[in-house]
């Protein structure tokens, strides 16, 4: 019993022999980033929260005990929200966190980085980034102008939208003034809607007098967090429009390459960490503020009619070809992007789609 002791003492003192070592490789390596946002101060999931940006930034200086600090500055704190990508370009900032399709008007290829309209879901975006040859795309796009980018959160699916009076059918879009940005925007435009361009906290307002008919934003939990509920009662699903939609962490390329080894595999796995956990935080919450939205405020979450669907696919399908038409990089990111699609959207039909009709 003394011999077992004295051996596992032994054993003890070897193994924590080169602990108490002093940390000399480590002290010579310590940085000190800061980090912009696109978003606001306090807002819930892009800068607040579990898997938020100013998690990543926790997390990170938790995982290499203070080597990599990243200052966190939400939009208007350092530089106004759009400014990111210029500030990261011109290593002002070493990172921004944002979301790739803001940047489509000079670089119109990052909106499939972020979602397409009847694209993937969170399963499928994150298959295609991870292992389907999305994120060597990304970095290809990227890489010419000093930047690199990983994903870092994602809302899950979002909804259509919400709107004042009910969509029977797609003569209804015909005059309809609709607050929704991006891609989308253009295909409802293609169906007559009169597309309108306004920050979040603008939309509450406007849709209440009646400025506008119909707004779209994120989901349950952000929308009700903007009180559009009490401005219109037709809430649909599903969000053909943002089957997911991914936060951008955007990095200085020159920065990122300064970074040891291992500091650049906690920046990943943090990020990563960051994409999950995010995610898992929209569901919970989303679940719970949808069934509060239907049972205390009378919102009506509907599908929208088939025939509707059935347009809105057609002018997607349109509007993506003029785009993947009008750019040979965006042709290629298009053309990966759906071949990938195709081949994940046959194994869901056989695996999730039958799941969910079990659950149903
Ligand atoms: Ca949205």
């Amino acid at each position: 019993m003394k011999r077992r002791n004295f051996l596992t003492a032994a054993a003890a003192a070897t193994m924590t022999a080169p602990l108490a070592a002093p940390p000399v490789a480590r002290a010579q390596t310590s940085f000190n980033w800061k980090m912009t946002n696109a978003y606001g101060p306090g807002s819930p999931f892009y800068v607040e929260g579990p898997g938020s940006p100013t998690d990543f930034c926790r997390k990170v200086e938790a995982m290499s005990d203070g080597r990599l600090r990243i200052q966190h500055f939400a939009a208007g704190e350092l530089i106004p929200a759009l400014e990111g990508f210029d500030a990261v370009r011109n290593g002002t900032v070493e990172m921004n966190s944002a979301n790739a399709y803001f940047w489509a008007g000079r670089l119109p290829a990052a909106q499939y980085f972020t979602t397409v309209p009847f694209g993937m879901n969170f399963q499928g975006q994150n298959a295609w980034l991870y292992h389907g040859g999305g994120m060597e795309l990304w970095d290809e796009l990227y890489a010419p102008l000093g930047l690199k980018a990983l994903p870092v959160g994602n809302t899950g699916v979002q909804m259509t939208g919400w709107f004042r009076e009910p969509i029977t059918s797609v003569e209804d879009f015909r005059g309809l003034k609709m607050r929704i940005p991006g891609l989308a925007g253009k295909v409802y435009a293609t169906l007559g809607v009169d597309v309108k361009l306004l920050p979040g906290g603008e939309i509450f307002p406007a849709l209440e007098r009646g400025v506008i008919d119909a707004a779209e934003f994120v989901g349950p939990y952000q929308d009700r967090r903007l009180g559009l509920q009490n401005a219109a009662k037709y809430y649909y699903t599903t969000g053909w429009h943002e089957p997911c939609n991914v936060t951008e962490l955007l990095i200085n390329k020159a920065a990122w390459e300064s970074l040891p080894a291992d500091l650049q595999a906690i920046v990943q796995t943090a990020a990563m960490a960051c994409n999950l956990e995010s995610y898992a935080w929209c569901e919970a919450n989303n679940a719970a503020a949808l069934k509060d939205l239907v049972d205390n405020f009378g919102v009506q979450a509907n599908v929208l009619p088939p025939e509707v669907v059935a347009a809105l696919k057609a002018a997607t399908a349109t509007a993506l070809e003029e785009i993947a038409a009008s750019d040979p990089v965006v042709r290629k990111v298009h053309d990966a992007f759906m071949a990938f699609k195709a081949e994940h959207d046959g194994w869901t039909a056989i695996a999730e789609k039958p799941l969910y009709n079990l659950k149903a």
